[in-house]
């Protein structure tokens, strides 16, 4: 298969197109890139890495952060996670609060935010220090020490994230946040505001195509694994999880920032970046890009 090409090809079709999405400014610094930014990187589970635009600028990864730390806390507690945050579709978006009282304070699933915030309350208890764990985390899976944290959009988001305290403070209230809020949050933002590059995310999310091994270490055994992946083809898209399964046929998780990072297990990892979303709050051409990849390709896991 000619990945180089194809890429080359997804790129040229759609580089010109109508782009019809909209930078997110809920939070003021994301407002700041420049939108025409394209990029894409794909590696395959035998190595091959091939790349077409911006896949080596570093872009804000927000929500694909979750993966990172749900991994880590899925790691450490197992199991005993299911209790504290569920595994359904919330066929919501990602900051929505009505389904969180009608279901007494347990969120859908661990990647709209108010089950991220309850990842980051687990993670909170367990590690000394989180924020710091965590992204050594992510520099491990990457392969690079400089990756971090933007403190100014981690600070932005902290000044306009009311919906997101009003989240945490209604767990709280249900007893499924046991630590501080604003201690959760600052941690919860920060983990948002890491920056990586399309190629250094799909390097990263290799061991989920790769049956939980990263190089020679098992970040997660067979059975998490498939069920980190099954997470991400039913819920890493809030409300248009269906719609990306239908389209493009594989896990993944989406950002704010306009990435997009997918897997299929046991072939290759793909990540795209446009930063226009559309008004489900997924990038607008990332998604396209996929859904061609995957119909050029034919290698979805349907
Ligand atoms: N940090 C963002 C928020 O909490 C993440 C949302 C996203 O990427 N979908 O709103």
């Amino acid at each position: 298969m000619d990945y180089q090409k194809i890429l080359f090809d997804i790129y040229s079709e759609l580089k010109g197109t109508d782009n019809k999405g909209k930078v997110a400014s809920y939070i003021p610094e994301l407002a700041n890139i420049n939108a025409d930014k394209f990029g894409i990187h794909l590696l395959t589970i035998d190595g091959g890495s091939y790349g077409i635009g911006d896949f080596n600028e570093r872009f804000s990864i927000q929500s694909i952060a979750k993966v990172f730390s749900l991994s880590l806390a899925y790691k450490i507690y197992d199991k005993k996670l299911w209790g504290r945050v569920g595994v359904e579709p919330s066929g919501n978006p990602f900051n929505s609060l009505v389904q969180l009282e009608y279901e007494s304070g347990v969120p859908r699933n661990p990647f709209i935010n108010s089950g991220a915030l309850v990842i980051c309350d687990i993670l909170t208890d367990t590690l000394k220090n989180p924020k710091i764990d965590v992204l050594n985390f992510i520099r491990k899976l990457a392969g690079n020490e400089s990756i971090n944290f933007n403190y100014k959009v981690a600070e932005s988001e902290k000044k306009s994230g009311y919906r997101n305290a009003a989240l945490i403070n209604l767990m709280k209230s249900y007893g499924n946040i046991k630590n501080d809020v604003d201690e959760v949050l600052d941690f919860y933002y920060h983990l948002c505001s890491v920056e990586m590059s399309c190629n250094e995310l799909s390097q990263s999310f290799m061991f989920f195509a790769n049956e939980g091994v990263h190089k020679n270490e098992k970040i997660l055994n067979g059975s998490q694994t498939k069920r980190m992946n099954a997470l991400m083809q039913t819920c890493g898209f809030y409300d248009e999880a269906g719609e990306f399964s239908f389209k493009v046929g594989l896990p993944g998780k989406s950002g704010v920032g306009g990435g997009i990072a997918a897997v299929h297990p046991g072939k290759y990892t793909v990540v795209s970046w446009s930063p226009k979303l559309n008004r489900k709050g997924n990038s607008y051409l990332g998604m396209k890009a996929l859904e061609v990849l995957t119909t050029k390709t034919k290698l979805s896991i349907f």
